[in-house]
This record gives C-alpha cells, structure tokens and sequence, in this order.
C-alpha cells in the first residue's frame, strides 16, 4: 500500500487508482495475470492510446487480468527506496513478482533507465537470465523495439509492431505452457523457443552475435534449431475490426493529453525519408467514417469529456475528411466539445474545409515543413507545397489564427548554412502574411530537433551530425534570430538528440551501458528537470564503448543491428531512396 506516504509526495493524485471506467477485476481469480508497465509518469503513460488499448484489451479476456504500473516519480521513489518498499500496481496494489507477465511499452530511448529502475523497485534481477521461472517473464513492445538491441539484456521477449493480436497469441501460447514453466518442469530456454515460434515475437537469448575488429556486426544467427533467422513485424490488417477501448478512462488528475484520442488511421500514404513512424505502422490503413463517428459517440457519452482530437500519422490524408469532420461537427457543437487535429497540411485548409477548421477550437496552427530550403525538403521527399502553405495560412488568419506553429530539423545530410537562414526567412514570412490581411505579424512558433537517422528509414546509412556540431547549428540560427520578436524558437536538447541516436542505431554492447547508467542514478532521461548527461559520459567511459562509432555513416552493405526486424518497408526501396538523398 502507498496510501500512508501519499501526502509525502508531489501530485497524490498520479497514485489513486479506480478512476472513471478502470476495470477492477477479481486479481486472485484469474489464470493470466499480466502487468502493462509504462516507464515513465502516469500523466505521460495515460496519454498513451497505446496503453490504453493493451489495457482495455487484455481485461477483455475472461480468465486474464490487466494492471498498470507507471514510474514512481523521484519523489516516491527515494520514499520507496529509504523505506526498503517494493513498486505496487496502480490497480490493486499488487507485487510485481505476482504477475505471469509484465509487459513494458517502449516508446523512447530516454525511458531506458527507467524500465531498469521499475524493476530495480520491484525486487526483480535487471538481467533477464538472473530471472528463473518464479519471477514473470518480462516483456518489451513499442517503436523503439525497431531496434531492441541496446535492451537485449533485460527483456525476456520482445514483441515488434502492433501488439492487439501479437499479445492474445502470446498470453494464449503461456496459458497452455504456464504450469508446466511455472512449476520449474519447463525450462525458460524451452518457453521462449515455442514463444518465439509466433510471428513477431523476437527472444533475444536465442541468437548469437558475433563483431568484427571495427566493431561492425559479423554474424547474427539463432543459437537454437527451430528460431527464425528473421522477425517480421506485425500489424492488423483491418481497423475496424480491431480493438479499440469503448470505456474510456477519465483519470483523477490532468494529463498531458487530457480528452478522448480517436485513432483515425494507422500508416502513412507519404514517404519522407526521416521517418521511421511510417515503417512501424506500414502499411496504411484507414478507419471507416461511420465507425469513428459512431466510436466518438460512445466515447463522449462513457466519458463526459470536452475535446475530442482526431489522431494518426497524417490525418490530412484521411479519404472524405471533410465528410468526416462535418459528421463530428454536428455530433459535437451542439453539445459544446472541441474538436483538434494533429499537424495538418496546408492543402487541407485552402477552400471548402476552411469553413469546418475555423470551427475548431483555435489552439494554434501546426505544420512540419521540416526544412527551410525547398532544397533540403526535396532531399527529404517532404511533400510540402509553399504556395499552398502561403494560401493556406491567410486563409487561417482570416478565421481568427493568431499563432502558427512550425517544425523543423537540423543536422540534414548536406545541409549549409544558407538552409539555416532559410529556417528564420521561411519563418518571417509565415508571421508576416498576417499583415496581408491588415492585421499584426503572427507569432510564430518554431521547433527545431536535430535529425536522427533512425532505422528501417533510407536515412539509416548516413551519419548523424556530432555534439558540437548541433550546438553550433542551433547558435547560428539563435543569433540570427534575435531581432525578430515574432519568432519564439525552441530547441531539443543536443545532448538528449546525441543519447537517443546513439541507443536508436546501437547494438548489443550497449546494454552495459545503460546499467551503468542507472547504476549511477540516471532517471527521467527525456525530463530536462533531471537529465544528467555526465553520468552517461562515464558509463560510456567505464564500459569502454565511444558513443560516437554508432552515429557514423554506415556501408551499405553492412549487416546493421536492426537488420534481422522486416517491417514490411522492402530494403531495395530504401537503399533505393537513401542514393536519392546523396546523389542531390
Ligand atoms: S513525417 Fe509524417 S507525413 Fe512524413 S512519412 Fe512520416 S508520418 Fe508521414
């Protein structure tokens, strides 16, 4: 229980479960008991549609409960710590050593130390071959097991792509096994291999690898008869059959995205060369008009909230998006709930449709031209039309915008500084079409990350630029901006870019690493309040590894870490686009 040191700690309220449609099922009367842990706080983790998917789902199943954890914040956590007191579930405070499974969800680099301090806090072994068969079989999903690597250590399976059918088959497959595994009869090795035999599911234990004198894989083969050479990931093929929650939780405190996120699409019909989204939810797939109308019905009535935001990688191009947005139009303004969209394309606005976004809630505009340079746009196939965008933006400031936000990158193969300055140009003349319509320059606001070349993206091969070089990008275009008051510019951290390039493209080796790291108390990676970037210095230093051999440029022809993950994206198409991208 926590409920005695509750006043202790910042915001109780992130630590009270039984919120509006939770589901408290019977823990002791289930056969799979299944621990969903979100390594990050729960204000983070209950904006997650994911989580909130695996949830809903998993309590779906008569004989399986599903409970939450979420990361203690450092407040509990030194109260935990000091008290010698284990991390509970959200739920019923369960242990997590009661669990059959604990399912952690992967969704940044940032949260690594994370995951080994929840299970630090719930007195599980960190190395999964610490873990015999009394302990749950520890599991990871999420994007950033596109390259689980730098994890292998700790994760018993991990389960790559779309989770709804990949995780029944998994909690299927245990049930029938588990009193044989659980009762020692089965060896754990024996589990993974049949575990390992479901499309998707990737046990880092059974494969080998093996490096060169430059450190560059070499050999990459399963240690056991029987384990695929190769994982595919999953995905659903249809959407509206698949699960989507219909109990929408309310939690008792604000979170970060507090209203109802109404998955519209899965996929993207674009292909700018930066993204590895587009590779881990390939390929596109749409959800019905009717479907998500009737799904944001019910949503509304179970819920009682006020804002509704339509999600997916581009909702732009939903097919009949004006169909759709009309139907949510007349569902909801009469019953006074907003409605918003993520970032949008220009195209979208210009014309009929304008009329029906105005009738949104005017939070601001946002587009992701990425580059300044119709140069570098084209490198990265963005597809970005400026005389559209230009149009587009009248139009919005003609309907009452006041603000635009804007997205770009640094750090773009081949980029100079005149892309540079056309970051600030571009930005200047987006504030000042406001004037065209007689009204003041608009504020515009800038947000400019430094490009990572992710895997299974064509962008894998090329190098990421280095610290320094980051640090004096983001200067050149701080200087520069300085006399325009209209332009508030902020930038990610050079340092959290570096960390989260290095453990996106790295192997293996990384894993002692990032428990030296914990060991040293790296926590809340991505949380500037608590980044501390020294004590990944030293864990690189005490483990030998130079962080910079993973952010180089890489052969083509090398066996990359990732390479043995098929996300469904053909590789011929991207070596095909990454010759695109240097032949320019
Ligand atoms: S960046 Fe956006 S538009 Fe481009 S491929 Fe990725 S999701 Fe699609």
């Amino acid at each position: 229980m926590y409920e005695d040191i509750l006043l202790e700690v910042k915001r109780p309220g992130q630590y009270i479960a039984k919120e509006w449609n939770a589901v408290g099922k019977d823990f002791d009367a289930a056969l799979i008991k299944f621990a969903l842990i979100f390594p990050d706080l729960y204000e983070i983790g209950m904006s997650n549609l994911g989580v909130r998917i695996i949830y809903g789902l998993l309590n779906s199943i008569s004989d399986a409960v599903c409970e939450r954890f979420f990361a203690p914040d450092i407040d509990l956590e030194k109260i935990l710590r000091l008290n010698k007191r284990e991390i509970l579930s959200l739920d019923s405070r369960r242990r997590l050593i009661e669990f059959d499974l604990a399912g952690f969800s992967l969704g940044s680099e940032l949260g690594y130390t994370n995951v080994l301090n929840i299970l630090d806090l719930a007195h599980l072994p960190l190395r999964a071959r610490e873990r015999g068969h009394n302990y749950p079989l520890v599991i990871a999903g999420g994007p950033c097991t596109l390259n689980p690597e730098p994890m292998h250590d700790f994760f018993d399976l991990f389960v790559i792509g779309e989770a709804e059918e990949l995780l029944l088959e998994v909690t299927d497959t245990y049930r029938k096994y588990k009193d044989a595994y659980k009762s020692g009869k089965m060896p754990k090795s024996e589990l993974l291999c049949i575990l390992s035999k479901i499309e998707g599911v990737y046990a880092p234990s059974l494969y080998d690898v093996d490096y060169d004198g430059q450190g560059v894989i070499k050999r990459f083969v399963p240690n056991r008869d029987g384990v695929p050479l190769k994982i595919r990931k999953r995905f659903v093929r249809d959407l509206n059959s698949s699960y989507f929650p219909k109990d929408w939780i309310v939690p008792n405190v604000q979170i970060v995205h507090d209203r109802i996120t109404l998955e519209v699409m899965r996929g993207c019909p674009n292909r700018c060369r930066f993204c590895q989204a587009r590779s881990h939810y390939f390929p596109l797939r749409y959800r019905n008009q009717d479907a998500v109308v009737d799904l944001a019905d019910s949503l509304y009535k179970c819920s009682g909230y006020e804002e509704l935001s339509l999600s997916g990688l581009s909702v732009s191009d939903y097919p009949c998006l004006e169909g759709l947005l009309t139907g949510l139009i007349s569902l909801f303004k009469p019953l006074g709930v907003g409605l918003s969209l993520p970032s949008i394309k220009a195209k979208l606005i210009i014309g009929k449709v304008s009329s029906l976004i105005a009738k949104f809630k005017k939070t601001g505009l946002t587009f992701a031209p990425e580059a300044g340079s119709k140069r570098l746009r084209d490198l990265l196939a963005k597809d970005f039309n400026s005389e559209e965008f230009s149009q587009a933006l009248k139009e919005a400031y003609s309907c009452g915008y006041q603000h635009v936000k804007l997205y770009f990158m640094i750090g773009i193969p081949g980029e100079k500084d005149e892309d540079l300055d056309a970051i600030i140009d571009f930005s200047v003349k987006a504030s000042d079409l406001r004037k065209e319509i007689k009204q003041p320059a608009a504020t515009v606001n800038l947000s400019v990350s430094n490009l990572i070349p992710k895997p299974h993206t064509p962008l894998q091969w090329a190098a990421m630029i280095d610290l320094d070089n980051m640090k004096r990008r983001q200067d050149y275009i701080r200087e520069r901006s300085l006399k325009r008051k209209r332009l508030k510019i902020s930038f990610h951290n050079p340092k959290m870019s570096f960390l989260e390039g290095v453990f996106s493209r790295g192997d293996r080796r990384l894993s002692e690493v990032i428990l030296n790291a914990f060991n040293k108390g790296a926590r809340f990676d991505a949380w500037s309040s608590s980044f501390n970037f020294d004590l990944w210095d030293a864990s690189f230093r005490d483990a030998g590894i130079d962080p910079c051999f993973y952010l180089k440029e890489k052969a083509i022809d090398e066996f990359l870490p990732w390479d043995f993950i098929e996300t469904g994206v053909d590789k011929a198409f991207l070596v095909e686009e990454f010759n695109k991208t240097i032949a320019r």
